[in-house]
């Protein structure tokens, strides 16, 4: 087995802030790292992605010094459960560590795997597809009001919004998505930007007198004593999803207690395997779920897709927040809805290179 990845830089359609980095005084992002990932095997390519995350510690670099310490040989497509375990020990630190770069071995490895056994990943978990039924949300980051109303009028064809709050500017940011879209399913992220519960509590019951807001994501830090966020769950006129609170399925005791439903992403459960079972154990427990993004490729987005069937929302709109995706695979770029319609490679992930392949230099 050979292993390569590629450092590569996606450039931002708009400049990209989110509850976390609103007191940064160099502003949003304009451009954002991800690390795509090969493996190889005779004729056999299997295609995978980590995602970089400063709020779970893991920027690019960390990243590449986890894939350099690799040995591919111990990697096959042929035992994914043994392989993710070599990985294990090569990782000393908190668990939850170094998920980016296994949850990049994992695509990788269930790509291989299912191109050679002649299936899409979603049938090798025997959940299908449905074309016409999964509507991916659009993500609208935290800008001035006059920034949002042009973003909002920008995201027109998208029937859900996901809008980040958790800034100062909270009552703005609202106002002026109003104004471009009055009466469109808006979704909340506070992205742990409330700092106490009142002060929670006090903005979703602000954010409940618009019909049309669904459900609030991690209003409270995930630090936060489990005792106050369930006093914020009973008291909550919307329902409260974990994102920050919510890594693996060992979290789901917490998040019952605490929250009414989970968004799962594949770069804090470390990869497609552990993410459906953080999906089943969820639903299981009566939780809705989600599966949410970071900035990435079709790589990710294609990965989580695969997954869909296990979902009651969907936000996996990094591609196209993004102008310089090297790959092609399920999109949600064509009104939100979620499509393999355009993914040309039958089997495994259903993602390939586009012209500018990044591996081919
Ligand atoms: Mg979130």
């Amino acid at each position: 087995m050979l292993l390569e990845f590629r450092v590569i830089e996606l450039k931002m359609k708009h400049e990209w802030t989110i509850a976390t980095g609103v007191n940064n005084p160099s502003g949003g992002s304009t451009a954002v790292k991800t690390v795509v990932i090969q493996l190889k095997d005779g004729g056999l390519v299997g295609l995978g992605e980590a995602a970089r995350s400063g709020r779970y510690e893991q920027p690019t670099d960390v990243i590449v010094d986890f894939l350099k310490k690799i040995d591919p040989s111990k990697l096959s497509f042929d035992n994914i459960p043994g392989s993710m375990a070599y990985l294990d020990t090569l990782t000393d630190k908190h668990p939850y560590h170094d998920s980016s770069a296994k949850c990049g071995i994992n695509i990788a490895l269930l790509d291989g795997a299912t191109k050679k056994a002649k299936v899409p990943i979603y049938d090798f978990f025997k959940l299908g597809f449905k074309e016409n039924k999964h509507i991916s949300s659009y993500t609208i980051g935290i800008d001035k009001a006059e920034v949002i109303t042009k973003k909002v009028l920008e995201a027109a064809p998208f029937p859900i919004l996901k809008v980040k709050l958790g800034a100062p500017n909270d009552r703005e940011i609202m106002a002026a998505l109003r104004a471009a879209a009055p009466t469109k399913t808006v979704r909340v992220d506070a992205n742990e930007g409330w700092k106490t519960k009142e002060e929670a509590l006090r903005n979703i019951e602000w954010l409940a007198t618009d019909p049309n807001v669904e459900f609030i994501e991690q209003p409270l830090p995930a630090i936060t004593p489990a005792k106050e966020m369930a006093w914020l769950k009973s008291r909550s006129p919307l329902p409260l999803l974990a994102d920050e609170s919510y890594h693996t399925a060992k979290d789901i005791d917490f998040c019952v207690e605490c929250f009414h439903g989970v968004n799962v992403k594949l770069l804090k459960t470390g990869g497609i395997s552990n993410a459906y079972e953080a999906l089943q154990v969820a639903r299981k427990h009566k939780m809705k779920t989600m599966i949410g993004c970071m900035v990435e490729t079709s790589i990710l987005i294609g990965a989580a897709a695969h997954l869909a069937e296990l979902t009651d929302f969907l936000d996996i709109d990094g591609n196209i927040l993004c102008n310089n995706d090297p790959y092609i695979g399920p999109t949600a770029e064509n009104k939100g809805m979620v499509t393999f319609a355009g993914a040309t490679e039958q089997y495994g992930l259903r993602v390939k290179a586009r012209a500018a392949d990044p591996f081919a230099s």
